[in-house]
C-alpha cells in the first residue's frame, strides 16, 4: 500500500504527514485551514479541497484531528469520507477521542466492508518530528499487521493493545497516568517550597530514586523555569480527562484523583491558562498558596 490520505495537519499531523513523504508514501492531504494543507503540498504531497477527495485518492486514510466531533464530522458529516469508501480501504484514526466514539465509529465502517484502527499516539510534538511516536492501536490482528509498516514511518513503538477502542481506552489510561504525576509533582514541590527548600535542590537530590520519572524529568525543570510553552496543552490534557470521566461514569469506576486534576484543569482553562503547557498544573498550586516555583521570581 503506497497510496496514504492524511487528514488534519496542525501541531502533530503536519511532522506525521511530512515523515509519510520522507519515507516515501504517495500523500494526499487535507486540513479545514487551507494554509496548512498549502505547507504539506510544499514538501510534496498532493492537496485536497475535501476529506471524500482524500478517501478517492488513497488505500489508507489517517486521520489526526482535535476529539471525537471532529473525527465524526469527517467520516460522517457534509463532505465526510463515508459516501465514497471503498470495501478493503483501511481508516486509522491517529487522533485521541473517546473509545465509545472509537467503537461506534469502527463498527460502522467494519459494516462497509472498510477496516478500521484507533491508533493514538504518546510522544508529544518532538516525537512526531522525530518519526518516533508510541502508538498504542485497537482493532483487527490483519488490519494491524497491513498498516503496520505504514505506521513505521512515524513511530518508534507500535503496540496493538486489543480490539476497537483498546487503543484509545490504553491512550486515557496514559493520560491519567501523567495528569495524575504531574500534579502531585507541583504539590510536592510546593510543600518543599514553603518549608524554605529550593525545589531544584529537591529534584536533584530526588530524581535518580523511586521519584523519578520521564514526568519529573521533563515537567519540574518547566516549574523552576516558569515557561509553560507547549508542550503539550493543557486545553487539549484536559479534553482528554473529560473522555476518561464519559468512560468511567459508563463504566461506573471511581476514579478520583483524575477527577481532582480535572477540576484543576478547569480553574486553569478559566483563568486563561489552556494553552500552556501541562507543566503549567504548578500554576493551580502557586495561585492557591500564594507563591512561585519559578527561581527566578
Ligand atoms: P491541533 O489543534 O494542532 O491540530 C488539529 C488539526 O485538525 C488543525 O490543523 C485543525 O485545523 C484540523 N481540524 C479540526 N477539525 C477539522 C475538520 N473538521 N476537518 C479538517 N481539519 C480539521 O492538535 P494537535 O496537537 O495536532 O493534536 C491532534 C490530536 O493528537 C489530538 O487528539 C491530541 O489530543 C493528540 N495528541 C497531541 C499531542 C501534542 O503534543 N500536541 C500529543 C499526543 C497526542
Amino acid at each position: 500500500m503506497r497510496k496514504v490520505g492524511f487528514i488534519g495537519l496542525g501541531l502533530m499531523g503536519q511532522p506525521m504527514a511530512c515523515n509519510l513523504l520522507r519515507a516515501g508514501y504517495e500523500l494526499t492531504v487535507y486540513d479545514r485551514n487551507d494554509h496548512k494543507v498549502a505547507a504539506v503540498v510544499k514538501e510534496g504531497a498532493a492537496g485536497a479541497k475535501s476529506p471524500q477527495e482524500v478517501a478517492e485518492a488513497a488505500e489508507v486514510i489517517i486521520t489526526m484531528l482535535p476529539n471525537s466531533p471532529h473525527v465524526k464530522e469527517v467520516v460522517f458529516g457534509a463532505n465526510g469520507l463515508y459516501p465514497v469508501l471503498r470495501p478493503g480501504q483501511y481508516f486509522v484514526d491517529m487522533s485521541s477521542i473517546s473509545p465509545i466514539a472509537a467503537k461506534e465509529i469502527a463498527e460502522k465502517l467494519e459494516e462497509t466492508g472498510v477496516h478500521a484502527l484507533d491508533a493514538p499516539v504518546s510522544g508529544g510534538v518532538e516525537k512526531a518530528k522525530a518519526g518516533t511516536l508510541a502508538v498504542m492501536v485497537g482493532g483487527s490482528a490483519a488490519a494491524f499487521e497491513a498498516v503496520k509498516p505504514v505506521l513505521s514511518a512515524m513511530a518508534g513503538s507500535i503496540v496493538l493493545v486489543g480490539p476497537a477502542g483498546a487503543g484509545q481506552t490504553c491512550k486515557l489510561v496514559n493520560q491519567m497516568i501523567v495528569g495524575v504525576n504531574i500534579a502531585i509533582i507541583a504539590e510536592a514541590l510546593t510543600l518543599g517550597k514553603k518549608a524554605g527548600v529550593d525545589p531544584e535542590n529537591i529534584f536533584q537530590a530526588i530524581r535518580g530514586g523511586l521519584a523519578g520519572s520521564q514526568c519529573l524529568e521533563d515537567k519540574a525543570p518547566r516549574m523552576f523555569s516558569g515557561n509553560f510553552d507547549p508542550g503539550f496543552r493543557i486545553n487539549l490534557h484536559a479534553k482528554d480527562l473529560g473522555n476518561v470521566l464519559e468512560t468511567s461514569r459508563e463504566l461506573h469506576v471511581a476514579v478520583p484523583l483524575t477527577a481532582q486534576v480535572m477540576e484543576m484543569m478547569q480553574a486553569l482553562l478559566n483563568d486563561g491558562h489552556g494553552a500552556c503547557d501541562h507543566g503549567g498544573l504548578a500554576l493551580f498550586y502557586e495561585k492557591l498558596n500564594s507563591l512561585s516555583l519559578n527561581r527566578e521570581a
